[in-house]
């Protein structure tokens, strides 16, 4: 499922019944989106987070991805604005840039540039400490939200037959241990989710997990940005070459430059290595504004991702009762492609929906049914992407060297050809189904004859 197909979030009416408790654990993007969906239905949404939260938007350690580039993609930014309305003018207003993603992105992909699109795309530049900023105090503003920094989650509490999850033990900053009841907790840890390990312990079993390996490192840095500077430049991986970079521009006059390379084969966390990395790119947009532009500090960010991961919560024959699991605890997928919050956007839409068809039972069975859709569409764009390089590591999916071969030629023919390159990237932008790539008006687009 995409944003085409999951239905648009619909405010409940002005006084909408509300009832019980809900606690999140996790205070990031996955787990602040659960909570604006569950204030709608909730008497109280509780979010449990672990760091200290800071009044101003910087990163934290418990989101170390926080330093590196963040792209929102139009699912995701479609979705913050039905959830958050004027999100993007907030944004705007604290510095955060809108570019217009036909004609201000330079997508370089199997040897040239994309052509420039035909209709406007707003894309919202920052960084993901101000993303998650303003999400948050929309989200503390909700009457129904507590947010509880520097709580640690370390047990859910079950009932007698352990057959239902009631609330969740956590430590305070003051070393206290609490309980806290709840008719539903939301899992949204992140990729280092306990959930599976938790569910072994107790008898059940945990989810089948797909771990596809590329062994990528991103490293970036800031550097300093004229206000007449408004341009996105991508530089994708492909069979030719493990390495890339994205660089845009984000708030307080800085435009992040993040390189990546798959395969080992890292960005280096010093100045001139860095520099040198940015030379060996197919385009010289990198190494230019490295060389010529002051840097905002030398420090630079690095985070390696060895592994996509996928939990199949969705196969499970048994689970307790009261339990989610969301965002990067149920999928994490190569941040090349930018899907993690669009996808946590997508899961929180799928949420409001099973919460209020009025089917109140097995909320979990249907969540992760619906979530399935959804994952499966990020996953197979990312992985089938990842198996590019012979070295990627981890179940294939069936015909995914067929699909590669298609989506390079689409891709070649996206070089001059404006409406192939729409239909790219209204996929890639988790808009359209990977489907619309196989119509018959793109197929002759792609197999046409040359002249
Ligand atoms: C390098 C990199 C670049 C990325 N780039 C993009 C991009 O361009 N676009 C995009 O959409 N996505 C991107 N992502 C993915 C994106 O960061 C995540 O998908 C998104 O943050 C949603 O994650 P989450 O909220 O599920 O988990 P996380 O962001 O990992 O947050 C988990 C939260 O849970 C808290 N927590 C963990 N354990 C406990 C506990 N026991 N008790 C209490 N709190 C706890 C943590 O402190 C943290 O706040 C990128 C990821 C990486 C690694």
């Amino acid at each position: 499922m995409t944003l085409a197909t999951v239905p648009r979030y619909q405010p409940p009416t002005r006084n909408p019944a509300k009832a019980g408790a809900a606690v999140v654990i996790g205070g990031s993007m996955a787990g602040l989106l659960t909570a604006r969906i569950l204030a709608d239905s909730y008497s109280t949404v509780t979010v449990i987070e672990r760091d200290p939260l800071p009044a101003e938007p910087l990163a934290r350690r418990g989101v170390p991805q926080g330093r590196h580039v963040h792209l929102l993609l139009e699912a995701g930014r479609a979705t913050f604005e039905d959830l958050f309305p004027g999100f993007g003018e907030e944004l705007a207003r604290r510095g955060g840039v809108i570019l217009d993603g036909s004609r201000d992105v330079l997508h370089y992909q199997e040897g040239d540039f994309l052509a420039d699109g035909t209709r406007q795309i707003p894309l919202y530049f920052a960084t993901r400490p101000l993303f998650e900023h303003i999400v948050r105090e929309r989200v503390v503003d909700l009457e129904a939200v507590t947010l509880r920094p520097q709580c640690q989650w370390t047990d859910y509490l079950v009932d007698a037959s352990e057959t239902a999850v009631t609330g969740v033990a956590i430590t305070t900053a003051a070393g206290d241990t609490v309980e806290l009841k709840a008719d539903l907790v939301v899992d949204a840890t992140g990729r280092t989710s306990r959930t599976p390990a938790w569910l072994r312990s107790r008898g059940y079993d945990p989810p089948e997990t797909d771990e596809v390996r590329v062994r990528m490192a991103y490293s970036t840095a800031r550097i300093e940005r004229p206000a007449n500077d408004r341009q996105m430049v991508l530089a994708a991986p492909s069979a030719e070459s493990s390495r890339g970079g994205s660089t845009f521009p984000v708030e307080n006059g800085a435009r992040l430059v993040t390189l990546f390379g798959l395969h080992d084969d890292h960005p280096p966390a010093d100045q001139e290595g860095l520099i040198e990395f940015a030379s060996t790119l197919p385009v010289p947009h990198f190494e230019r504004l490295l060389t010529t532009r002051m840097w905002h500090s030398e420090e630079i960010a690095q985070y390696p991702f060895p592994t996509s991961i996928r939990r199949h919560y969705e196969d499970l024959e048994r689970f307790p009762d009261g339990l989610l699991v969301v965002g990067d605890a149920l999928a994490s997928f190569n941040p090349i492609y930018g899907q993690g919050m669009s996808v946590a956007a997508l899961e929180a839409l799928v949420l409001h929906h099973t919460l209020t068809d009025g089917h109140p039972e097995d909320l979990a069975q249907r969540f992760f049914e619906k979530t399935e859709d959804i994952v499966d569409v990020a996953w197979m764009l990312s992985v089938s992407a990842d198996f590019t390089f012979p070295q990627t590591e981890g179940p294939k999916p069936r015909g995914t060297d067929l699909i590669n071969r298609y989506i390079s030629r689409l891709l070649r023919e996206s070089h001059d050809d404006q409406a192939l390159r729409e239909a790219f990237i209204k996929v890639l932008m988790m808009e359209r189904p990977p489907t619309t790539l196989f119509s018959p008006r793109i197929l002759w687009r792609v197999f046409k004859p040359k002249r």
